[in-house]
C-alpha cells in the first residue's frame, strides 16, 4: 500500500525530525541573515552615489569659480585648477559610458570611479547598483539625468578652452571674453537643477528601496517565525499524541482492562513502543490465562485425593471409637484438622482462579445476597454471639459473585474479633449520583496504616496461622471482584480499635 506525504513524514524518527525542525529553522534564519547583507549593501551603494553626487557637483562649481578666476586674473594655475576639477565629472562620465555597455570592461568602470575620488571602498557596490537596478524606474531616471548632466557639462570644456586661448592670445579681445563668460552662468544654471534632479531621484530610490527592504525583512522573519512554529507544534503535538495514546492504554490495563490498546499512529519510536506495549499487554493476557488454567487444573486434581484422605480418615475414626489409643486419635484428628483446611484452601483458590469466566451482570437485592451469607454462617455467628446491624441495601446491577465480597468480609470481621468481645458488625450504604459505597464495620483487631494496601495482595497475612487460620486469599478476591464492576475497596481502620471496609459499585 503507498503511504501518503503525512504518514511518510510521521514515520521519520524523533531524531530527524528533531534535526529537522532546527535544520529548518538555521536555513531560514541564513536566509534573512543573507536579505540583511544584501539590503545594508544596496543601500549603502545608494548612499555612496549620493556622496559620489556631491563630490561631483563640488567640482562642477569649483571649476566654474576657477575659471571666472582665471578671466579676472589670467593667472595659469586657476586655468589648470579649472581643468583639474573638470576630471571629477568627466572620470564619472567615463563609468556610466563603461557600465552602460552591454558587456562593460569593469576597470575600466573602476578607473573611471577613482578618477571622480569615490572611495575605493565604495566603488564596486555602486558598480553592482546600477548593473543590477538599472531597469529600476528611480535608478534608471537618475542615470538620464547624470546623462543629462554629462552632456551640459561637456560644454565648459570648449568653453573653457577658448577662453583660454583668447586670454593666452597677444590682445585679448575684452568684449569676446565678456561674450564667452555670459555663456557659464546659464550653463551653471542648468547643472544645478540637473544636480538636484539627481540628489532628489535618488533620495526616492533609497525610501523606495527602505521600504521594500523593510517589507521584505519582515516577511522573511514572519517565515521563520511562523514555520518555526508550525513545524514545532506538529513535531511535539505528533510525539505527545502517542505519548498520551501510550498513557491512556497502560493505565486502562493497570486497571485492568486487558482489552486495551494502545492506537499506533506512526511508525516512529513511539509507534515502536506502542506496538511493543500492545504485544505485551497480549502476552500478560496468554501468560494470565495459562496461570489460571493451572491453578484450576491444580487445585481441581488436588480435591479428589484430599476427598478420599478426608473421608477415609473420617470413617476411621468412627468406626475405631473407643477402641483407639490416646496417641492415635489424637494424630487421626489432626490429619482431620489439615485436609478440612485444605479444602477450604482448595475452594479459595478455585473460586479464585475461577474468577471473571462466565459472568453476566444482573439485578439483585444485596439484602438477600447478604441474609443469605449470614444463614450460611449461622452456626458460627452463634458460636461467637455476633450483633449485625444492617441498613437497608440496595437492588442493583451486579455480578453473582458480590455474594463472595459480603462472605469474604463478614467472617472476616468475626475471624478477627477482639479475645473476650461481642462482635458486632455494621453494615451500612451510601449512594449518590453515579455510585453505591458499602462499608462493612468491626469491633475486632483492627490494622495498621502500613498493611492497608498489602492485605489486598494475595497471601498477604498479618496475623499468625494457628490463632487466625486463613488462606489470605480473600481480599485479593474482593478486590478482583470490586474491580470487574469497575469499583474500588479500601480500609480504614486503627490497631485494637476495629476497621472499616469500604467498597464502591458504580450505578449503571
Ligand atoms: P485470610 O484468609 O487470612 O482471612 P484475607 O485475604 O481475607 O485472608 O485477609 C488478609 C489479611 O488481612 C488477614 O490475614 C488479616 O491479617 C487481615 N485482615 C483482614 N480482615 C481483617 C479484619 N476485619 N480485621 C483485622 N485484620 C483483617
Amino acid at each position: 500500500m503507498k503511504r501518503s506525504f503525512i504518514q511518510r513524514l510521521k514515520d521519520v524518527s524523533i531524531t530527524k525530525k528533531l534535526y529537522f525542525t532546527v535544520g529548518t529553522m538555521a536555513v531560514l534564519i541564513v536566509v534573512e541573515l543573507l536579505t540583511l547583507w544584501f539590503a545594508i549593501h544596496t543601500l549603502s551603494s545608494v548612499r555612496a552615489f549620493v556622496s559620489a553626487e556631491g563630490l561631483w557637483s563640488k567640482a562642477q562649481k569649483d571649476a566654474v569659480l576657477h575659471l571666472k578666476k582665471y578671466n579676472r586674473t589670467h593667472n595659469e594655475k586657476d586655468f589648470l585648477a579649472f581643468q583639474n576639477f573638470m576630471q571629477v565629472p568627466l572620470g564619472d562620465h567615463k563609468t556610466r559610458i563603461e557600465l552602460l555597455k552591454p558587456e562593460p570592461n569593469l576597470d575600466t568602470a573602476r578607473a573611471g570611479f577613482l578618477q571622480g575620488r569615490i572611495h575605493p571602498d565604495d566603488i564596486d557596490g555602486m558598480i553592482n547598483l546600477v548593473r543590477r537596478f538599472n531597469q529600476i524606474s528611480y535608478i534608471n531616471k537618475a542615470i538620464a539625468v547624470w546623462t543629462k548632466g554629462d552632456s551640459v557639462i561637456a560644454q565648459l570644456i570648449p568653453l573653457g578652452n577658448e577662453i583660454h586661448k583668447e586670454i593666452s592670445s597677444v590682445n585679448p579681445s575684452n568684449e569676446k571674453l565678456h561674450q564667452l563668460m555670459n555663456a557659464i552662468d546659464p550653463i551653471n544654471e542648468q547643472l544645478t537643477l540637473l544636480e538636484d534632479d539627481f540628489s532628489y531621484t535618488l533620495g526616492e530610490g533609497s525610501r523606495w528601496l527602505e521600504n521594500i527592504i523593510l517589507k521584505l525583512l519582515f516577511a522573511v522573519a514572519l517565515t521563520v517565525e511562523i514555520t518555526g512554529l508550525l513545524i514545532t507544534i506538529s513535531v511535539s503535538r505528533s510525539i505527545t499524541k502517542g505519548l498520551n495514546e501510550i498513557r491512556r492504554a497502560t493505565t486502562k490495563v493497570a486497571e485492568g482492562d486487558m482489552t486495551a490498546r494502545a492506537k499506533v499512529f506512526s511508525n516512529d519510536e513511539i509507534g515502536e513502543v506502542a506496538i511493543t506495549m500492545n504485544k505485551m499487554t497480549a502476552q500478560l493476557i496468554e501468560s494470565n490465562k495459562e496461570l489460571g488454567q493451572f491453578a484450576y487444573i491444580a487445585s481441581h486434581d488436588l480435591q479428589e485425593p484430599l476427598r478420599s484422605i478426608s473421608n477415609y480418615a473420617d470413617l476411621f475414626q468412627k468406626e475405631y471409637k473407643g477402641k483407639l489409643d490416646e496417641n492415635s486419635d489424637r494424630y487421626l484428628s489432626a490429619i482431620l484438622k489439615s485436609t478440612a483446611r485444605m479444602q477450604l484452601l482448595i475452594k479459595d483458590m478455585l473460586d479464585y482462579s475461577r474468577l471473571g469466566h462466565d459472568h453476566q451482570l444482573c439485578k439483585l437485592d444485596c439484602n438477600q445476597l447478604v441474609q443469605e451469607v449470614l444463614q450460611e454462617m449461622n452456626l458460627l455467628i452463634e458460636e461467637t454471639k455476633t450483633k449485625l446491624i444492617i441498613d437497608e441495601l440496595p437492588v442493583m446491577d451486579c455480578y453473582n459473585e458480590l455474594k463472595l465480597v459480603f462472605q469474604n468480609l463478614i467472617s472476616n470481621a468475626i475471624k478477627f474479633r477482639k479475645p473476650d468481645t461481642q462482635p458486632i458488625i455494621t453494615i451500612s450504604v451510601k449512594k449518590d449520583d453515579s455510585t453505591f459505597t458499602f462499608s462493612v464495620k468491626d469491633n475486632g483487631i483492627g490494622i495498621e496504616k502500613n498493611y492497608y494496601e498489602r492485605i489486598f495482595v494475595i497471601f498477604q497475612r498479618l496475623h499468625n496461622q494457628k490463632e487466625f487460620p486463613g488462606s489470605g486469599i480473600g481480599l485479593a478476591h474482593c478486590k478482583k471482584i470490586i474491580e470487574m464492576h469497575g469499583g474500588e475497596i479500601w480500609v480504614e481502620s486503627e490497631p485494637g480499635r476495629g476497621s472499616t471496609f469500604y467498597f464502591t459499585i458504580p450505578i449503571t
